[in-house]
């Protein structure tokens, strides 16, 4: 290791420490903003059906009205929603979810604030969920492994933000069993310009066709398990970001990323299982972690290192290369 590379990786670990305790708030923030916006579109399309009697006789038949609890409803709900305060990433300032107490910037440093308050509120004493600092410490390892074996460059800055983004999925969904699409839609694009700049190592066509693929391969499975079954085994979400992550490791990739995927889930499940979360067998387990998770693993141990633990799983490597 050189000199060099020792200040990229503690240049590019110190970043990512800041850049967890921002995937702390998109983690916690994102679900919110968007159980908002669709508040808001319901209402809005509510109201708007009512002036327009027709667009609720498009849908239901050409004599059915609005029942008028719903457009009492509607009406009621309407000036809530118009009050809600300004809620996104940047406002409001942190608070303690107990207390109140707004989050000072000496409260507000990564990992260290955790270790000096203890895990607790400055304020009320209430103990803080040690997931924080758990973040923003596994972001800033890995966005040192980015700086470490790509430099400061565009390459370690693309990979970085293909680490960030995954562990926002990752953690929305198995809090929520939502994976939002702006998120799934950032690591799609950033994919496929690193392809097509040659920052990620994967031809532009392999990083075309892993999407496309990625994404059939699992609407396929999606559709045809609900012939069968009558039941929904997963979400357009699990489509949507195993085609990025087929656009960031190329077509060959997706059965190693399927095969490392459910290895992904036996360890969340044991792990869950040992820590007695698992009580309830009726609860279900998104899919899109253990994805999330695959996408991890492939960046830590290297997509080159993948293809030689299961050269198994890439029998057309050399036809979608
Ligand atoms: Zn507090």
């Amino acid at each position: 290791m050189s000199v060099s590379q020792g200040f990229d990786a503690a240049l590019a670990g110190v970043l990512g420490l800041l850049v967890g305790s921002f995937l702390n708030v998109v983690i916690y923030r994102m679900p919110v903003m968007m159980y908002r916006d669709w508040l808001t579109d319901a209402v809005a399309n509510l109201m708007s059906s009512k002036d327009q009697p027709s667009l609720w006789s498009l849908v239901f038949g050409p004599k059915s009205k609005a029942p008028k609890e719903l457009e009492a409803a509607a009406d009621k709900a309407a000036p809530a929603i118009e009050n809600l305060p300004r809620f996104d990433l940047a406002l409001p300032a942190s608070r303690c979810g107990a207390c109140g107490h707004k989050i000072r910037l000496h409260e507000n440093i990564p990992v260290l604030s955790y270790i000096f308050l203890r895990g607790r509120c400055a304020s009320c004493k209430t103990s803080i969920s040690p997931r924080y600092p758990l973040v923003e410490a596994i972001t800033g390892a890995l966005f040192a492994l980015c700086g470490w074996r790509f430099g400061l460059t565009p390459t370690g800055a693309l990979w970085a933000a293909f680490a960030a983004l995954l562990i926002c999925q990752f953690l929305i969904d198995f809090d929520t069993q939502f994976l939002p699409d702006p998120l799934n839609y950032m690591l799609l694009w950033l994919g496929l310009v690193g392809a097509a700049m040659g920052w990620t190592g994967v031809t532009l066509s392999s990083a075309v066709w892993g999407a496309v693929f990625g994404y059939l391969s699992l609407w396929l499975v999606y559709h045809g398990y609900r012939l069968i079954t009558g039941k929904e085994g997963m979400g357009y979400g699990d489509f949507k970001l195993l085609a990025a992550l087929g656009a960031w490791l190329g077509a060959d990739y997706l059965i190693a990323i399927i095969l490392v995927s459910s290895l992904v889930g036996a360890v969340i499940g044991l792990t869950l299982r040992f820590a007695g979360k698992l009580a309830h067998k009726d609860i279900p387990i998104a899919f899109g972690p253990f994805l999330a998770g695959a996408g991890l693993v492939c960046l830590v141990i290297g997509p080159e290192l993948v293809r030689q633990w299961v050269p198994f799983a890439f029998p057309l490597g050399t036809l979608l290369r």
